[in-house]
């Protein structure tokens, strides 16, 4: 399958996706992993895009893109991707239709996962993620065994940066502003298919029904 999970943080992109690669080995591809992957490696990308992430705000779309041009070339995006945090803005939307074109790809749907913001705010507030293999857990539905430590791959457990109490009241104005827009673009483009999202089951059985996998 080739979708684009569209939802506000903590909306559930990552965790659906994470189950959808399991039903057809499609991979997922997370901007957001990527990047906090590059700032802990202290790569060149990660010293650009250290800043913006830690206020809640989004890193430029140019680095963005070249971040995808590469990522989807790869050959595990074959079997189908899940991009899992973008596009994020309509600059990117339009510019990943050009890329998509160049390399021959069709998506099958963009996915927009709808939530309450208060659900929202609750998810963010309590969530925590592995910060070796990106596991999220939450300290009040799915703690880990041991506190703070990764019950898949032993790593530290911890709160993101950008999920204290500010940080997260940026990203969702940034969201409202930037990304919203977006569902009305795939609308447009008569792409997209809206789930209501409080239960993540819910939502992976709707997209395989609509899959017909
Ligand atoms: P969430 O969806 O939970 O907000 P992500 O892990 O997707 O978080 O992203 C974390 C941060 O990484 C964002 O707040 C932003 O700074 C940056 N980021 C991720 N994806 C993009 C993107 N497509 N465009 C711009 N910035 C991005
Ligand atoms: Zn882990």
């Amino acid at each position: 399958m080739k979708l684009i999970l569209l939802g506000a943080p903590g909306a559930g992109k990552g965790t659906v996706a994470k189950r959808l690669t399991a039903i057809d080995g499609s991979v997922q591809i997370s901007t957001g992993d990527i990047l906090r992957g590059a700032v802990k490696e202290g790569t060149e990308l990660g010293k650009q895009a250290e800043a913006f992430m830690k206020a809640g705000d989004l890193v430029p779309d140019d680095l963005i893109m070249g971040i995808m041009e590469e990522r989807l070339q790869e050959d595990d995006c074959k079997n189908g991707f899940l991009l899992d945090g973008f596009p994020r803005t309509i600059p990117q939307a339009e510019a990943l239709k050009g890329l998509l074109t160049r390399i021959n790809a069709q998506l099958d749907f963009v996915v927009n996962l709808d939530v309450p913001r208060d659900v929202i705010l609750d998810r963010l507030t309590t969530r925590r993620t592995c910060v070796d293999c990106g596991a999220i857990y939450n300290v009040k539905s799915m703690p880990t065994k041991v506190e703070g430590v990764c019950d898949k791959c032993g790593g530290k457990v911890v709160q993101r940066d950008d999920e204290t109490e500010e940080a997260i009241s940026n990203r969702l104005d940034v969201y409202n502003a930037k990304t919203a827009p977006l569902v009305d673009f795939y609308g447009k483009e008569g792409m997209l298919l809206s789930v209501t999202a409080t239960s993540s089951d819910l939502v992976v059985s709707t997209i395989q029904e609509k899959l017909g996998l």
